[in-house]
């Protein structure tokens, strides 16, 4: 239904002498304040606190178990959840229990890990469950901000700001839009329902290690009046990459003005640099022309020597590591040209330093059913958040396996085979080197995983490519003998028994409960 408006053009005249773009959109602003319960009551509101459940993307939607379209999102639930932001002094925290709704190796994450997560001003900070504070990093305290901002209320509260700039208003399919940038920076913008004149939705932008830049739009439905001020009682967050859903947050209650803690960051937080990770990269020879680049970034590579050019294992965690791991990796073997990566599955934590590793043109060695994402992924327009490829843009090159390949010279001898048998990756590959019997392999096995929830999946693919492994050279942990990978993951399917009865004796439910392969 198409219905003829008269209200822009009525706005525009209206201020017509006073003029301009800037005053025409900071009445956007103002429409919304009055629709929401007046500039003033909307002005007035010191403190909220939100209570509610919900979920949210695991990796950012970047953790399926295929590359395919149609392969549902795996989501994080949040139960327990509670926002309170102290609107008069620019702080917010979130406290939550989060479980994975999917099979996940950390028993915390099936059980619940509370979270605690404060951001003061642009100081991000994190509270255990024994009281103890965390200063977050910088990423961390933009990510909370923005959060925070999606608020509609906060957002309306942030754009009537004088400090703030409003501008460029303009209209969209029955929305009014402007965009606002806050007195410290924080850019979004804000889209008005013109039958309501409600926020309808907020958008903003964040830098992404996979996808270069990340569009999440929060959109709100589910209006009520709480303490004369219209609210949502639902939010809808979603990306603008496969329109991934990033949060879903149904609200049980809200508080308009009640008494909050006080959650200004203590002075050994303030005091204390905001973290920065360390990138240094060791290079450990596991056999002759294989060493495992290891770190303290919970995520290896292995550098693999050929006659007349090296080849990586895994470009994981995000483009920074991966750039310390190729720079080792030609420090490892000068005058060899590096000109491979292979890649075992595509999960986020896999592929955080694909843009790197493409802006340096390596060609990609991956599972056929992934090479169409992983061009997406590196064809992604970047506005603001520049990085190695969007400064230097390069076509993927790409080298598909499809059930089996074998990379062979005088120096070394690959099989990489598709991996069988397997809930956690249906597009995964592994690496075998039968010259040393090395398994080079990511989330087949970790020593640092708790519970295991994945049966035989380890032995299945090592019988059914009739491997002789003695070694294990992971992505996760450190390289490991057979003996030891055996002894550990019946340890580790002992613990994911042990937590399915503690479930079932509870009278509760948990996914990959009762056991698919006991
Ligand atoms: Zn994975």
């Amino acid at each position: 239904m198409t219905v003829f408006r008269l209200f822009p053009a009525f706005i525009l005249l209206g201020l017509s002498f006073s003029a301009g773009a800037q005053d025409s959109a900071r009445q956007a602003v103002i429409n919304a304040a009055n629709a929401m319960g007046g500039v003033a009551q909307v002005e007035a509101v010191s403190s909220v606190r939100l209570v509610g459940y919900g979920h949210e993307a695991y990796q950012d939607g970047g953790s399926e178990i295929t590359t395919e379209a149609n392969a549902p999102e795996k989501m994080t639930n949040l139960t327990a959840y509670e926002r309170v932001i102290d609107l008069d002094n620019n702080r917010t925290r979130v406290k939550a229990r989060l479980f994975r709704a999917f099979i996940f190796a950390a028993r915390s994450m099936m059980q619940g890990l509370p979270i605690n997560q404060v951001l003061d001003g642009d100081i991000a900070y994190d509270v255990s469950a024994d009281g103890n504070t965390r200063r977050g990093s910088e990423e961390a305290a933009l990510t909370r901000r923005m959060d925070m901002l999606a608020i509609p209320l906060v957002a309306v509260r942030a754009a009537l700001d004088n400090n703030s700039t409003v501008s460029n208003r303009r209209d969209q399919d029955g929305l009014t839009l402007v965009d606002v940038i806050t007195a410290d920076g924080a850019e979004f913008t804000l889209a008005v329902n013109n039958d309501s004149g409600l926020p309808h939705w907020v958008r903003w932008l964040e830098p992404h290690e996979n996808l270069g830049e990340i569009t999440q739009r929060a959109q709100y439905s589910a209006w009520l009046k709480v303490d004369g001020i219209m609210l949502p009682m639902s939010y809808n967050t979603v990306s603008d990459w496969k329109d991934t859903v990033m949060l879903r947050l149904h609200v049980d209650r809200y508080v308009i003005n009640g008494a909050i803690d006080d959650l200004s960051a203590p002075a050994s937080v303030r005091n204390a640099p905001a973290p920065v990770s360390n990138y240094s990269v060791t290079a450990e020879p596991v056999a002759e022309h294989v060493w495992h680049l290891i770190g303290n970034n919970g995520a290896n590579s292995v550098l693999l020597e050929f006659d007349d050019h090296l080849a990586l294992f895994e470009v994981p965690t995000n483009r920074a590591w991966t750039q310390a791991v190729i720079d080792e990796a030609r420090r490892t073997v000068p005058g060899k040209p590096l000109t491979q990566a292979i890649i075992t599955h595509h999960h986020f934590d896999h592929t955080g330093g694909l843009r790197v590793a493409i802006a340096e043109g390596l060609t990609i060695v991956t599972q056929g059913g992934n090479v169409d994402w992983f061009r997406e992924l590196s064809e992604r327009p970047v506005t603001k958040y520049q990085d190695a490829l969007s400064r230097n843009p390069q076509p993927l090159k790409s080298l598909a396996v499809d059930d089996h390949l074998r990379l062979s010279d005088d120096s070394l001898t690959i099989d990489i085979y598709h991996m069988v048998s397997n809930a956690h990756m249906a597009q995964g590959l592994m690496g075998y080197i039968p010259e040393h019997k090395l398994l080079i392999q990511g989330d087949l096995f970790d020593l640092n995983w708790e519970v295991y929830f994945w049966g035989n999946t380890y032995d299945d693919n090592v019988a059914y490519r009739n491997l002789e492994v003695e070694r294990d050279v992971p992505i996760h942990g450190r390289v490991t003998p057979t003996a030891e990978v055996h002894r550990i993951l019946e340890q580790q399917k002992g613990n994911a028994r042990a937590l399915c009865s503690q479930v079932a004796n509870a009278g509760l439910s948990m996914p990959g409960c009762p056991l698919a392969w006991d």
